[in-house]
């Protein structure tokens, strides 16, 4: 071929190819897009707004499955994941709604994450709209079946406490009446019946005073409460323990220390943390209690030279019934119930409560209570 020839040859011949390729990708892209109208369908009008809107859980699906809308509750509670169902539970509820074309509801017990035992507690409601999606709303029942199942414990926990004095007063009994012609075994066995009967006067003391507190909100009918008045009587009614374990108790408080609560309440939570930092520290230490004011706040810490608290305990040491060392706690008359008390407390006041503890060396518990300004005394003052 003539050289003259080659170079607008191979030209044309670019120019072609390159036309060629452009039309084509430019056919396959509106290809795509009218497939893709065809597979998306849009949300019927307002269900975009409405889920939008909703608290709780709202999911919209089309007929394979895929998310079309949802709201925030959906994603945060593990429901819905890269735009599908993440429970298959979940996924068969609403294809047999899809099946059945009429809605169900239907309770669920889901993994709340992909670790780890808990579970979510979910009423499940879905419901087809139209022909094509399905709608999913979810009422998050988690909280309540925990509550539910705390009021289960406590009351399991009660009757097993309970059943431990009830059985050793019965047993006691019939121990005297059996060695009735034998007057020291007869004085052993009352004396052991006098602790059996004092262990279940605290018992019962604690719950009731523990079933009080979670009925009462601390603040309903508040009084200003000066603080070292609370810790006065707190410590005159440890007098007798620390004097018998030769335990020298030294507070330092601050007469300018006033919060908003029940000054009865507030004495039996510090009451509570002096009475554990003598039972839990040898004789002949020191326990100290210390008010400061700070940032707005009213701390009370109560600090002690005893066992202290292993890191693994720290957390647990708040709940009902617990005792780190039970055959100790319970021969030393502890209940396991100070501490939930305290806890209480402090929370019906707006407070909270923190420990600090190295095993061997002692504990530090401080209360933390919203201090109660002058201005809010005059206001609240004017109006009760
Ligand atoms: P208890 O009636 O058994 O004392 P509490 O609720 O007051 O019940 O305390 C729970 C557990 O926490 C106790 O059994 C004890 O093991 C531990 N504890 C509480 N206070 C102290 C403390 N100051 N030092 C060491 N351990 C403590």
């Amino acid at each position: 071929m003539d050289a003259a020839w080659l170079v607008p040859a191979a030209l044309g011949f670019g120019l072609a190819v390159g036309i060629g390729g452009t039309s084509a990708v430019v056919a396959a892209h509106a290809r795509g897009q009218r497939a893709a109208a065809v597979v998306t369908p849009t949300v019927p009008d307002g269900i975009e707004d409405v889920i939008d809107a909703l608290d709780g859980v709202g999911i919209v699906l089309d007929a394979s499955n895929n998310v079309m809308s949802c709201s925030a509750a959906a994603v945060t509670l593990g429901l819905v994941g890269n735009n599908r169902l993440v429970h298959t539970d979940l996924v068969a509820l609403v294809d047999r709604v899809r099946h059945d074309g009429t809605a169900a509801s239907e309770q669920l017990q889901l993994p709340r994450g992909p670790y780890g035992e808990a579970r979510l507690h979910l009423l499940v409601r879905a419901a087809p709209i139209g022909s094509r999606f399905v709608l999913v709303l979810a009422d998050d029942r988690t909280e309540a079946h925990r509550l539910e199942e705390v009021r289960r414990d406590f009351v399991a926990n009660i009757s097993h406490e309970l059943k431990t004095p009830i059985g050793a007063v019965g047993l006691l009994a019939e121990a005297m009446a059996s060695a009735a012609d034998e007057p020291d075994a007869v004085r052993r066995f009352a004396g052991q019946l006098t602790t059996e009967s004092e262990r279940l006067r605290s018992l019962t003391h604690e719950i009731i005073e523990l079933s009080r507190l979670q009925a009462a909100d601390a603040l309903e009918h508040a009084d200003r409460v000066h603080v070292d008045v609370v810790v006065a009587r707190a410590l005159d009614a440890n007098r007798v323990a620390a004097e018998s374990h030769r335990i020298s108790v030294v507070a330092q408080t601050d007469p300018t220390a006033v919060v908003w609560g029940d000054e009865s309440m507030l004495a039996t939570a510090v009451h509570n943390l002096v009475a554990n930092a003598i039972q839990y520290s040898p004789d002949g230490t020191r326990v100290g209690v210390g008010v400061t004011r700070r940032d707005g706040a009213i701390e009370v810490a109560v600090t002690d030279q005893g066992v202290g608290i292993p890191e693994s305990e720290r957390d647990r040491v708040f709940e009902r019934f617990f005792r780190i060392d039970s055959a100790r706690s319970r021969q030393t008359g502890g209940t396991g119930l100070g501490l939930a008390i305290v806890k209480h407390v402090v929370q019906n006041h707006g407070g909270d409560v923190r420990v600090w503890s190295q095993q061997g060396r002692g504990s530090t518990f401080t209360i933390r209570l919203p201090e109660a300004a002058e201005a809010a005394a005059s206001t609240r003052g004017a109006r009760s």
